[in-house]
């Protein structure tokens, strides 16, 4: 569990009606809510458990358009003028700082695909800049180490993940959205192939457009309906500190990751480091990850966990009169990886003397939702008027995640998209659209 995440209220009665129910307060969830809420719409937010206790929480806190993919480039644009701008707007600190982020490698096969990008970069107008073997050393001053070179991508920054989503939500209550926490949707009234209402477990919201914004759990959810939304996802692990020294806001090297929080305790992780847990929905989308699993992913270890029977890509049945996989799991806390724990510790202690007695105050696991080509869905879906997905992050979904709510919102509302939504469209996984798996 991540202890620091911040706490909000519920709203005491369930809406008996609502322009939009938005379904799961993660990032994407608030985020969508508060842009439709802002505009004047009215908004129910379901949060099976609290706002933000899945991956929104659990994430480095990265907000950067560096290294993405040429299709998530405008959107990842907005999504860092939405960051600059929702604190005033809400009257909050959201934690997001530009403080520029800084890799550094000894690589020379990374090297030279971030010195690739940077004709990407420059196509989207994006601030980075290469450095020297000297300025990486300078940058990310790691002992022991002969870096090559590095990147410095001035204007992206990092958010603060415990408190994020859920001062958005908050945000999007001024607006007038309601929130209710331990209120799992369990599923659609379908009417004549369009939305009538959502179910959940303390009542029916009468409703006409429904944006399932759930993270892990849009695959399961919208199953029923015959939407088949291929999704998969990897455990990752992450560790906090208690404040300490400081060796800089946000810094990769291959072997570890280093973030700065708010209070100066640092989130330490290994990028591309994960578990691959065997489970159902696995299986039945296989095919299409691999590729992006053998691109993306260094270091993968096979496992099994709860996952397997009880999580988000379990089998599972239920009616709408009884409790659902959503309530029985109300916040999805994988085990972290002893593993890539010590992994971690290792190359931060190796890399980072001055942090090498640091007290660790938490660790914990999260399961990364992914799509088969790494870019995520923001789309209606053909098959039931009125609902509309926005999911699949891909392991870097905190930071364009304003802007995924707002396109979604966009979409939902009827509104003109603030980006192109075609290269988002659920549609591009069977219209014999090649899938190209993202950028790293
Ligand atoms: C270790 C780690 C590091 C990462 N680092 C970064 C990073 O540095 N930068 C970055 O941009 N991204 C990063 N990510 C990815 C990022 O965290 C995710 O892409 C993003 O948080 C996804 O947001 P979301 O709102 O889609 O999902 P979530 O935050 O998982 O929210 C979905 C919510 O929906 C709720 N829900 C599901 N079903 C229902 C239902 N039926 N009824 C009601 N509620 C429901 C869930 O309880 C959950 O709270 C990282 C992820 C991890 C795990």
């Amino acid at each position: 569990m991540t202890p620091l995440l911040r706490s909000i209220p519920s709203d005491p009665e369930l809406p008996a009606k609502a322009d939009v129910v938005v379904i799961g307060a993660g990032i994407i969830g608030a985020s969508a809510a508060f842009s439709l809420a802002e505009r004047g719409l009215s908004v129910a937010l379901l949060e099976k458990g609290l706002v933000g206790a899945e991956q929104s929480s659990r994430n480095w806190g990265w907000c950067r358009r560096q290294n993405r993919d040429e299709r998530e480039l405008p959107l990842s644009g907005v999504a860092m003028d939405l960051w600059d701008e929702i604190a005033a707007k809400i009257g909050e600190d959201v934690g997001f700082r530009r403080c520029g982020l800084f890799y550094a490698t000894d690589n020379p096969q990374q090297l030279a695909e971030w010195e690739q990008w940077q004709t990407t970069a420059r196509k989207f107008d994006v601030n980075t800049r290469m450095l020297s073997p000297k300025e990486a050393h300078e940058s990310v001053p790691a002992q022991g180490r002969r870096w090559l070179g590095g990147v410095h991508s001035v204007d992206d920054g990092k958010g603060e993940p415990a408190i994020a989503a859920p001062t958005i939500a908050s945000g999007a209550r001024k607006f007038g959205a309601t929130i209710h926490q331990n209120c799992a949707a369990r599923g659609l009234d379908v009417v004549n192939g369009a939305v009538a209402g959502v179910i959940t477990e303390k009542g029916t919201i009468r409703t006409q457009a429904v944006l399932n914004a759930g993270g892990a759990w849009a695959s399961m959810f919208s199953r029923p309906y015959g939407v088949i939304f291929p999704q998969a996802s990897v455990r990752q692990t992450a560790v906090r500190t208690v404040p300490t020294v400081d060796v800089g806001d946000a810094l990769y090297t291959p072997e570890c990751s280093l973030t700065r929080r708010l209070d100066g305790s640092y989130t330490f992780a290994v990028s591309g480091r994960a578990t691959l847990d065997l489970t159902p929905q696995g299986m039945r989308y296989a095919r299409w990850f691999m590729p992006m699993f053998l691109k993306r992913l260094k270091a993968v270890q096979v496992g099994v966990s709860t996952s397997m029977f009880r999580g988000p890509e379990a089998l599972a049945r239920w009616t709408m009169q009884e409790t659902s996989p959503f309530e029985r799991m109300r916040i999805l806390d994988p085990a972290p990886s002893k593993r890539t724990i010590a992994a971690m510790l290792k190359g931060v202690h190796d890399q980072f003397p001055a942090l090498a007695g640091v007290t660790i105050a938490d660790s914990w696991g999260s399961y990364v939702d992914c799509t088969p080509d790494a870019v995520p869905v923001i789309s209606a879906v053909d098959r039931v008027r009125g609902f509309y997905l926005a999911a699949g992050g891909s392991g870097r979904g905190f930071g364009i995640g304003p802007g995924i709510g707002r396109l979604a919102a966009d979409l939902v509302a009827n509104d003109k998209p603030c980006v192109d939504p075609t290269p988002f469209r659920l549609s591009r996984f069977f219209d014999g659209s090649k899938v190209n798996v993202g950028a790293l």
